[in-house]
């Protein structure tokens, strides 16, 4: 959290602006704050304010949970992990609490990276592709097909939480998501990843791209201090809905601890088969 879907809105208002919030782009760094150190991962805090200043946004991207803002030499890289969002606006606002950078441009605005739970990292780096290699497919882009979906499903012997968190399988999946996507595929979140059926694997396939969809489309999933954009989460199924009905059958949610996250989901539609 935030996941894709909240990550590609930020993109958006990034690059096309949101009410008060204008687009950066072309916009040219006249200096940047570092006001937490711990969130710069590279390069040092010297080197990163001596080397962002002066360069322009020429380009925003995403990549899995990862937000990308192109500047004219290098790429600043931006991931959330827990919590924060990025804001922009006049440098005369008040600092917000949990900021811990800020990008000052030329012409008054700013950009500010909040972060409560400090989880969150920065890089500056001249080539983006060598820091996300590892990364999995984009699940909404045309390389992610059934057929290669299934091929890696059959290639593991994995619980399907923990498949479908690890971002090098697929890029850009969270905890709500997930959920989500299993429940719209009846997947118990237990089934191994290996005894998945191509019908089962290309439901669950067309399952992710539907919530991822409907996330963006949503402006993402808002829960009170993580992340406050988005509407997405009156439309979740189970996701920390623990106890209410199932929308299908009635049956209440159950929520359980795998990876360490809490799981939600139907013990009636998802049920896990012995194999
Ligand atoms: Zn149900």
């Amino acid at each position: 959290m935030p996941e894709l879907p909240e990550v590609e809105f930020f993109r958006h208002c990034l690059s096309q602006g949101r009410d008060n919030s204008p687009p950066i782009l072309r916009e040219n760094i006249r200096e940047a704050e570092l006001l937490w150190k711990g969130a710069l991962a590279a390069p040092s805090p010297d080197e990163f304010l001596a080397r962002v200043q002066g360069q322009t946004v020429e380009r925003i991207g995403r990549r899995g949970k990862y937000l990308l803002i192109h500047l004219s030499e290098d790429t600043l890289v931006l991931h959330f992990r827990m919590s924060g969002e990025v804001v922009v606006e006049a440098q005369t606002e008040p600092v917000a609490k949990h900021c811990r950078l800020m990008l000052n441009f030329d012409d008054g605005i700013r950009l500010a990276f909040n972060n409560p739970r400090k989880f969150g990292r920065v890089w500056l780096v001249a080539d983006p592709e060598a820091l996300l290699a590892h990364l999995g497919p984009e699940p909404l882009s045309d390389a992610f097909t059934p057929e290669r979906f299934y091929t890696t499903l059959q290639g593991c012997h994995r619980q399907m939480k923990y498949f479908l968190l690890d971002q090098k399988i697929i890029a850009g999946l969270g905890n709500i998501y997930v959920d989500e996507a299993l429940y719209l595929s009846k997947i118990h979140p237990q089934t191994k990843s290996d005894t998945l059926s191509f019908e089962q694997a290309e439901l669950l396939w067309k399952s992710i791209r539907q919530v991822l969809r409907d996330g963006i489309e949503n402006q993402g999933t808002s829960f009170d201090w993580m992340y406050k954009g988005g509407n997405y989460q009156h439309f979740l199924k189970v996701y920390q809905r623990t106890g209410e009905p199932c929308a299908i059958c009635g049956t209440p949610i159950k929520r359980i601890t795998i990876a360490q996250r809490g799981t939600h989901y139907c013990p009636s539609c998802q049920t896990l088969s012995e194999k």
